[in-house]
C-alpha cells in the first residue's frame, strides 16, 4: 500500500525516508549521498553516506561509530539551513543525547520527521519539543494501550531501593541496558552516595561523550580499573550491555543481583525470558499517553506512523478525526538488538 502524494515532502524509498524536493534522506538504512541523521542509534545512523546532517551533540557518537573522517555538518536546534529550497532545521527529541525531530518546510508545507523520541524529560538531553506542522511522521514503537511509563523519580528510586538492599546484603548490582543513552539515563537519576559505580568497558565511551557535552554524570570505574577489587564490587552499581549477560565477563561479580532496564520489562514474558532477578520499566521511547501527547502537540491534521504497534495507533488516531496511515521502514528496536555499542 503505497500512502504518498505526488507532493508530499517525505516518500518512502527503499533506501529510506526520502525528500524529493530536497533530494535527501532521513535515516536511510541503505547507503546514500545526503542523509540527515535523527540521532546516533545504530539502526538510525548506518555507514556509508557521503554526506551526513546531524545536531552538535551526536557528532562525538556518529565520529566514534561511523569513522572520524565522515563528512558532517551538524546544526544546533532551531538553526535552519536551506537546501533546494526546503527549509530544514532540528528540534529536541528527548531520546538520547544529540536526537532530533526533522522539521521541514517547502512549499506551503510544513512536515516533521519525529524519528525517536520520548516526552518526559531526563535530564541528559534537551525535553522533547512539539512542533506545529500539517504532516508528522511519528514512531510507534510502544504504540499499545498497556505501555505506561512509571516517572523517572519513582524509576530511580526502584533502581536505588533494589541497589541499596543488595548492597547491605554484601552482593554486587549488575543492571543490563543499552550502553547508548540508558547507561547514562540511570547514572544522571542514581543516588551515588549508595555505593561506587562501575562500567563495562562498552559503556564507558559513551559516558565520556555525555561529560564532554555538559551533561552531570557522578564519578564511574571501570571493572578493569585497578580499584575494582572484590570488596568494592560487593557494594557497587555495575551497569553492563545486555550481551555481557550470560558471558565469562560476569565471573568477576561472584554471588550478585541482575536486573533489566527497557520497556519491554513491562511484559511479563520478557522478564521472564530475561531471566534477571529485576526488570525496570524504562523506555528511551514515548509511552501510549506520550505518543497521543506528541500528536496532538503538532496540531498536524496528517499522521503517519511507522514502526511498532502501527495499526492500533493508526486506528486510534483516525476513530479520533485525523488523517492517518501506517507504513513500513527498517528500524530496530535498541533494547532488543542485544548487541553492545562498542563506542
Ligand atoms: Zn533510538
Ligand atoms: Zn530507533
Amino acid at each position: 500500500m503505497n500512502v504518498f502524494r505526488p507532493d508530499d515532502l517525505v516518500i518512502s524509498r527503499p533506501e529510506g525516508l526520502y525528500c524529493p524536493p530536497g533530494d535527501f534522506f532521513i535515516d536511510s538504512w541503505r547507503p546514500v549521498d545526503r542523509a540527515v541523521i535523527t540521532h546516533a542509534h545504530s539502526d538510525h545512523a548506518r555507514v556509508g553516506h557521503q554526506h551526513y546532517l546531524a545536531h552538535t551533540d551526536s557528532a562525538g557518537t556518529l565520529r566514534t561509530r561511523l569513522g572520524a573522517g565522515i563528512n558532517l555538518q551538524s546544526l544546533a536546534y532551531g538553526e535552519v539551513i536551506d537546501h533546494h529550497g526546503v527549509r530544514v532545521s532540528l528540534h529536541p527529541a528527548g531520546h538520547v543525547l544529540g536526537s532530533a525531530q526533522v522539521r521541514l518546510e517547502h512549499g506551503g508545507q510544513v512536515w516533521v520527521a519525529s524519528g525517536d523520541y520520548k516526552i518526559e524529560p531526563d535530564g541528559t538531553c534537551p525535553a522533547f519539543e512539539p512542533v506545529r506542522c500539517n504532516t508528522f511522521i511519528t514512531e510507534s514503537t510502544f504504540g499499545l494501550p498497556i505501555y505506561r511509563w512509571p516517572t523517572q523519580a519513582s524509576l530511580c528510586a526502584d533502581i536505588d531501593d533494589w541497589w541499596r538492599a543488595n548492597a547491605d546484603q554484601g552482593r554486587a548490582s549488575v543492571l543490563f541496558c543499552y550502553a547508548f543513552g540508558k547507561a547514562q539515563r540511570i547514572l544522571h537519576g542514581v543516588d551515588a552516595a549508595i555505593g561506587p559505580i562501575v562500567m563495562h568497558g562498552a559503556v564507558e565511551p559513551l559516558n565520556e561523550v555525555y561529560r564532554a557535552a555538559g551533561v552531570a554524570l557522578p564519578p564511574t570505574l571501570r571493572v578493569s580499573d585497578p580499584r575494582v577489587d572484590t570488596g568494592l564490587l560487593q557494594r557497587a552499581l555495575v551497569l553492563a550491555p545486555p550481551s555481557a549477560q550470560g558471558t565469562p565477563w560476569m565471573k568477576r561479580f561472584g554471588t550478585y543481583a541482575d536486573a533489566f532496564a527497557s520497556g519491554w520489562m513491562q511484559l511479563r514474558g520478557t522478564r521472564r525470558r530475561r531471566g534477571v532477578d529485576r526488570g525496570f520499566v524504562m523506555s528511551d521511547h514515548a509511552d501510549w499517553s506520550g505518543l497521543l501527547q506528541a500528536i496532538e502537540g503538532t496540531g498536524a491534521e496528517r499522521v503517519l506512523v511507522t514502526h511498532g504497534s502501527v495499526a492500533v495507533l493508526v486506528r486510534w488516531l483516525t476513530e479520533h478525526g485525523l488523517d492517518a496511515q501506517g507504513f513500513k521502514t527498517e528500524y530496530g528496536d535498541e533494547d532488543l538488538a542485544d548487541q553492545a555499542v562498542s563506542a
